[in-house]
């Protein structure tokens, strides 16, 4: 979907698409670069990775495989708890492989923290996370992130799989989303 179809209910876009492929394709060429002749499974995080991973992972030339973990955080409302349920496990076996988390947004890191102990448990020989976004937050928790796509502001954004309340996830680029949403 573009812009056009929603622009009353996004006050800012914050990243546009164009700078979206530009930079996916760098953390693509870093991946190929740090990981060549391993054997490597990307994890992406549902729902909201699904965008981000689909262009990750056609962008990286190495091989790799793609699996899914779908988690919910226990918490009210828009904080989270840090308290993981899994809603979806992994099909792959992680034992000897180097796991990739895909992830969107890291906000207070609580949920992609867990994730990564969670597998590294499961014996894979290493687990780093790629998220496309990263808000302030992020950087008061011991969450060790490898590659970041952009640093962006404490505000709740929509787009290129990020949603409120399912919607906007099909949005080409990142806007903030206008209070009035939120309060209708
Ligand atoms: P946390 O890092 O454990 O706080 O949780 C991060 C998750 O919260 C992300 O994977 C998103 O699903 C969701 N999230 C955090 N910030 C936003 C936002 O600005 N827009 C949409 N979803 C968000
Ligand atoms: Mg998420």
């Amino acid at each position: 979907m573009d812009l056009e179809q929603v622009k009353d209910d996004i006050t800012k876009v914050l990243v546009t698409k164009e700078q979206i492929a530009s930079r996916v394709s760098e953390m693509a060429l870093e991946i190929d670069t740090s990981y060549k002749g391993k054997d490597v499974l990307l994890v992406g995080v549902l729902k909201g990775a699904v965008m981000f991973m689909a262009d990750l992972a056609r962008a990286i030339q190495i091989p790799v495989a793609m699996d899914w973990m779908a988690v919910s955080s226990y918490g009210s409302g828009t904080q989270s708890s840090g308290v993981v349920r899994i809603l979806k496990d992994l099909d792959t076996d992680v034992l000897g492989r180097h796991v990739i988390i895909v992830e969107d947004i890291i906000d207070s890191g609580l949920t992609l923290s867990w994730l990564a102990s969670n597998l590294a448990a499961r014996g894979a020989a290493s687990v780093e996370i790629v998220a496309l976004l990263r808000k302030p937050e992020a950087a008061k928790v011991e969450v060790d992130v490898k590659i970041v796509g952009f640093d962006i502001p404490n505000e709740f954004v929509v787009g290129y799989g990020l949603d409120y309340a399912e919607k906007y996830r099909t949005l080409r680029d990142v806007g903030v989303l206008s209070p009035h949403v939120y309060s209708n």
